[in-house]
């Protein structure tokens, strides 16, 4: 089962529906008994374009600052 940290390594891919089935699993697994990624998932999703800048500043800095490197990347791929 993922950790915290391999599930936040993995919820970008998630989300953008580009993750392995086998690493879905494991992510659903966790998610089953961690309310704070669930949480996050679901602000996640919520929230669009401009308004995940705001939610990526409420976030625990490790999680910011994966997230702002894999915006950052999107930007840089255009
Ligand atoms: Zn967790």
């Amino acid at each position: 089962m993922f950790n915290c940290k391999e599930s936040i390594d993995s919820l970008l891919p998630f989300l953008e529906g580009e993750m392995s089935p086998e690493d879905e699993e494991h992510l659903r697994q966790h998610l089953n008994g961690c309310p704070p990624c669930v949480e996050f998932v679901n602000t996640y999703r919520a929230t669009s374009g401009l308004c995940r800048k705001a939610l990526v500043k409420s976030m625990p800095p490790e999680v910011a600052g994966r997230l702002r490197a894999y915006l950052r990347s999107k930007l840089e791929t255009k």
